[in-house]
């Protein structure tokens, strides 16, 4: 197989029709969800249709459950298609036809080899150390030789002269010698189609003018290049990304990302922040590195991306969730916060807090975290201290940083803070100051206590907005329950 750059071709079609056609073995994964956004920005920026096609042939491997997590994961991403899922297990008569047709115009061939004969080709090649290319005698031998009651399979009548070529918008030029290329089945011996015959039809039928897939399928691209040709139908136009690897260029591994993307809504990424970050796995825009999703659709087109493969970075995913986290509105980050309390840890029983009234206190310390936020689990892990309840449990070194000395200081902050002109940060800010200075003490030994006694712990959000988004009352009943008596 040779490879060559060509020059950037021009698509004949206005309106493109492209198509996400997963296969439904497992969730969503990270690369399948690249394909599948940039199908549907390729549609959104020309104008065109974005269709949904689960390749669910392989009825053992299959599930309800993992077609309902592609849903899932597409919905998530903000990703919508058009029309109803197209099944290809459904369309088994039609992939049929094809077949019955591409016999009758002599494309296609019955192939009566038996197993033994296959096996022995294959144990010859492997002798020879030579790929197996199968050669059938069928194809230039009349079915009425064939002996009664023999299995066959319908194989293609590829060409063994010349080339099949590629014109790839990201690959470039690709030759496949059609030597090397044998006549692949297109109907099993029990009748059921191979996947290239189902793609190729479903494609024509779908009316898909654009391939848009990983680069895994080129090879495929070529078989199905000579069914369409056997067919007379138009070839789509292909463009085969490639791969995603791991941040050591080697294969993407679960540790590196190789996850499902409800694994990313788990960890507190926004389908947004998403979205930016795996269309710049492979594509690109000059040097920009935060796009919106309008100036995605505005800019996105098949030529940007790129021949080699794109390095999966936790970082940049983090830095780009921090953008988007800072740019949503409270509001959105609430819902969005809420929405996964049931697939994280300790979410049931934040989500019992907020049954129990802490929603408006947990909407009002939005602000604030949000700015330190990378994801969604920091903003509920820096909620923390909204969510539990009194009397609050000190960590150690919050045990610490509450000891008989700070102790009597809670005790006399109290008696200031409860003739509090004003509660909010700012005027606790300055109150908390003014206590400081005429005590004699640093701030820190004010603060630090205080946040220990609001918290429970010695690290959370300035400890003002703390005490603003608790309100007075419970900012004052959760320093007496740290203060000394007198
Ligand atoms: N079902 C194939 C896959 O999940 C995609 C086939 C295609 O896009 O043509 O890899």
């Amino acid at each position: 197989m040779a490879r060559e750059m060509t020059e950037k071709q021009t698509s004949v079609y206005t309106a493109p029709i492209v198509r996400f056609a997963p296969s439904p073995t497992g969730f969503l994964h990270i690369g399948g969800a690249r394909t599948a956004l940039f199908n549907w920005l390729y549609a959104k920026a020309k104008g065109g249709t974005f269709l949904l096609r689960i390749e669910d042939t392989d009825r053992a491997r299959n599930s309800e459950e993992a077609i309902g997590a592609i849903i899932d994961g597409l919905k998530w991403l903000e990703l919508d298609w058009t029309g109803e899922p197209v099944s290809q297990f459904s369309r088994a008569h039609s992939h049929k036809e094809a077949a019955e047709e591409l016999l009758a115009a002599g494309h296609a061939y019955r192939c009566f080899l038996t197993k033994e004969e296959l096996d022995d080709m294959r144990a010859r090649a492997e002798a020879e150390r030579l790929p197996l290319t199968i050669r059938s005698p069928w194809r230039d031998r009349p079915a009425s030789e064939a002996p009664d009651h023999m299995p066959f399979t319908i194989r293609l009548k590829a060409p063994r002269e010349g080339e099949t070529v590629i014109e790839d918008h990201v690959q470039g030029r690709v030759v496949f010698p059609n030597k090397d290329l044998d006549d692949l089945i297109l109907l099993r011996s029990d009748g059921v189609p191979t996947y290239n015959l189902a793609v190729v039809v479903d494609d024509h039928d779908m009316g898909v003018t654009h391939v848009i897939r990983g680069v895994d399928h080129l090879t495929n691209a070529a078989r199905q290049t000579q069914i369409y040709k056997g067919l007379g139908w138009n070839v789509p136009e292909f463009s085969h990304v490639p791969l995603i690897h791991g941040p050591d260029g080697a294969k993407l591994s679960k540790r590196h990302g190789a996850l499902g993307v409800e694994a990313y809504r788990a960890m507190g990424y926004l389908p947004e922040a998403l979205r930016n970050y795996l269309v710049r796995l492979g594509w690109s825009h000059g040097d920009d590195e935060i796009i919106s999703t309008a100036q995605l659709i505005e800019w996105f087109d098949v030529d940007g991306i790129g021949k080699s493969p794109a390095r999966f970075d936790f970082a940049k995913l983090e830095a780009l969730n921090a953008h988007y986290i800072r740019a949503a509105s409270d509001e959105e980050l609430f819902d969005r916060a809420v929405h996964i309390l049931p697939e994280i840890s300790g979410g049931d029983s934040i989500a019992k807090a907020l049954a129990r009234g802490a929603s408006p206190r947990f909407r009002a310390a939005i602000p604030s975290l949000k700015e330190r936020s990378k994801t969604l689990i920091d903003l509920i892990n820096g909620a923390a201290y909204v969510f539990a309840s009194r009397p609050i449990e000190l960590d150690d070194k919050a045990a610490k940083a509450i000891d008989e000395e700070a102790r009597h200081m809670l005790a006399e902050l109290l008696a200031r803070l409860k003739s509090a002109k004003a509660w909010d940060a700012a005027a606790l800010e300055a109150d908390v100051r003014t206590f400081a200075e005429e005590t004699g003490r640093k701030l820190g030994k004010v603060a630090q206590p205080l946040r220990a006694a609001l918290t429970g712990s010695t690290v959370s959000p300035p400890v003002f907005d703390v005490m603003a988004v608790l309100g007075e009352e419970e900012s004052i009943a959760r320093i007496a329950d740290h203060a000394a008596h007198s």
